[in-house]
């Protein structure tokens, strides 16, 4: 039977303690999504890892790379990035806390911790530049493209003063 990508057999690694293995798995993490942005559906990730075999577990350090996609917090037109996320995250035989992740006899699945550094890193107010001027209050022009009759309001500083509340 084939598993998913993203679940690693330690025994067929010859990870056992004081082992040291790289694995580099690419899989989908359908729906990681905070508000603001997303991993598109379908799309891969690549969780690339150093596995160590410890007793009673397997520590993973590396990273996860993902693309993501999500709306322009001021001009609403469609961002697209990708994302990295360094992992230092211990898996064991018997977790004894939600610290760690689970080793299920010899299979280790990757995907929770893929989906965990995924979420911390998905930008939750992205821009599709820092100059984005975005749309205007009066009439909803896209002000990067457009010009319209109600610049004089864009300047007003309590936009600005808004707007710096909305980053964080
Ligand atoms: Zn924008
Ligand atoms: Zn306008």
């Amino acid at each position: 039977m084939r598993g998913s990508p993203l679940v690693v057999n330690v025994a067929a690694l010859g990870l056992g303690p004081g082992a040291r293995r790289h694995v580099d798995r690419r899989g989908s993490l359908d729906g990681a999504s905070v508000t603001g942005s997303s991993v598109p559906s379908g799309a891969e990730v690549d969780v690339d890892l150093t596995l160590e075999g410890v007793p009673g577990g397997v520590v993973a350090r590396g990273q996860v790379l993902a693309p993501w996609q999500g709306d322009c917090r001021r001009c609403l037109t469609t961002v697209r990035g990708e994302l990295r996320s360094e992992v230092l995250e211990v898996f064991e035989r018997s977790p004894d806390s939600e610290q760690t992740y689970p080793l299920v006899g010899d299979q280790l699945d990757l995907e929770p911790l893929a989906r965990d550094a995924v979420l911390l890193e998905l930008p939750q107010a992205p821009l599709c530049s820092e100059g984005c001027l975005g749309l205007c209050p009066m009439c909803g022009a896209d002000l990067n493209n457009d010009v319209c009759g109600c610049q004089a309001e864009v300047g007003d500083p309590r936009w600005a003063a808004l707007d710096a509340l909305g980053q964080d």
